[in-house]
């Protein structure tokens, strides 16, 4: 197959989405349904109909525009990614995966090639969850793994409900609905920057992911007693500070020896009362834990809770698990024709687990999924520093195109 990605509409329609919510502190700051995350979709509408491609919304605000394929009815090969932002974000956690879908398909369209499938492009409402209390909610729409009326209710933290937002953010005809039926997906595949230092340490310019890892979150609590700094004696204290720590320091011990897969963090730690000359009578941490299948993920919240159990004399400790989010293996096939697309190209892959939850997750509920990583710079991602080099930003447009032509059946 003989398709080229025009590696300059990619760059200018990459700036161009990064009109849309710059920050003043830094970076970009896009929540979803806000006014920046509606004239970015805007533009990707834009330039869905120069493409000549039909433009639906569905009833979430899910963007979606299908190029047919020689069989109307044949299920879909999908991709696509996300335009809102966490805040003071990067530019391309996300819009890559929209302009890659854009410029993939258009590759697609130069070469004059027809698919037996459709290939719908996707743009996914609310995946960060930086304004509605919940994250990836376009695709858990999709998906069916959250009810759309559910969705509706949803209230930002000013009040403001999803679908007051909503009213103010579609820009077409009546809406599709959200869930699309078990056995109308045959794929679907979304380009994403890796985030992690993975690929820049191998040195190779593709991801094929074969799993996205699961998460536990819970709320910890360690009760001691707030007493004098001087005045008591280390043998009648009861300092919850100094039992949390142990705790964390063994928690990430327990995540060293499960292995590569697992990772623990404690991100969050407030000591009460949190005075320069009083012992920490009260400590509120919260735990996330992740591993990329279940039985692990299982491992590393049993050692949560030994570690817990066995805490020093004189602590209380209390857990409130707060989210549990499944790992969801990627689909060998579609793993196998990112590498093949990879090969046809004449670049290196390497398969890899994503430490972070994408819309991916939930669409390989409906049906076969995997992603499509390319190296991001130093690992960063989440803040202003963002960045990968442009030959790779290309690389994963064209192995994106490969993959799509290969599936749709070119
Ligand atoms: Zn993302």
């Amino acid at each position: 197959m003989d398709l080229h990605i025009d590696g300059e509409q990619l760059q200018r329609d990459l700036e161009a989405l990064a009109q849309f919510g710059r920050s003043p502190s830094g970076g970009w700051t896009r929540t979803a349904l806000s006014v920046a995350d509606a004239d970015a979709r805007g533009y990707v509408a834009h330039r869905l109909r120069t493409l000549g491609l039909d433009i639906r919304h569905d009833e979430v605000g899910n963007l979606r525009a299908r190029r047919p394929g020689r069989t109307p009815d044949a299920p879909v090969v999908m991709t696509g990614s996300h335009l809102d932002t966490v805040p003071s974000g990067g530019y391309l956690d996300g819009p890559l995966g929209v302009v890659g879908a854009l410029c993939a398909v258009e590759a697609i369209a130069r070469a004059k090639l027809t698919t037996q499938r459709p290939i719908e492009i996707v743009v996914f409402v609310g995946e960060e969850g930086s304004r509605f209390p919940r994250g990836t909610i376009g695709s858990a729409a999709v998906a069916g793994d959250l009810p759309v009326d559910e969705i509706l209710a949803l209230r930002d933290a000013d009040g403001i409900g999803f679908s007051e937002a909503l009213a103010t953010y579609r820009d077409t005809g009546p809406p599709l609905p959200a869930r699309m039926a078990p056995g109308t997906l045959h794929a679907f595949i979304e380009l994403h920057i890796e985030q992690g230092g993975v690929l820049e340490a191998a040195g190779v310019p593709i991801g094929a992911v074969t799993a996205i890892a699961g998460l536990v979150q819970h709320a910890v609590s360690f009760l001691g007693d707030a007493n004098h700094a001087g005045a008591t004696p280390m043998a009648l204290r009861r300092d919850a500070l100094c039992a949390a720590a142990e705790w964390l320091l063994g928690l990430e011990r327990a995540a060293h020896e499960i292995g590569p897969g697992a990772v623990a963090t404690v991100g969050k730690l407030v000591v009460s009362p949190g005075g320069k000359n009083i012992i920490p009578g009260r400590v509120d941490a919260i735990c996330d834990l992740r591993a990329s299948d279940g039985a692990l993920l299982d491992a590393l919240d049993a050692q949560v809770r030994a570690l817990l159990s066995s805490t020093r004399p004189g602590i209380q400790v209390e857990l409130r698990p707060l989210q549990r989010v499944e790992p969801g293996p990627m689909d060998e096939r579609i793993v196998a024709a990112i590498e093949h697309a990879a090969e046809q190209t004449g670049r290196r892959s390497h398969r890899m687990v994503s430490g972070a939850i994408h819309d991916a997750l939930h669409m390989a509920h409906l049906g076969p999924s995997s992603m499509i990583f390319v190296p991001s710079l130093a690992g960063k991602s989440h803040c202003p520093e963002e960045a990968s080099r442009s030959d790779d930003l290309i690389t994963g447009t064209l192995v994106l195109a490969h993959t799509l032509a290969d599936l749709a059946g070119a």
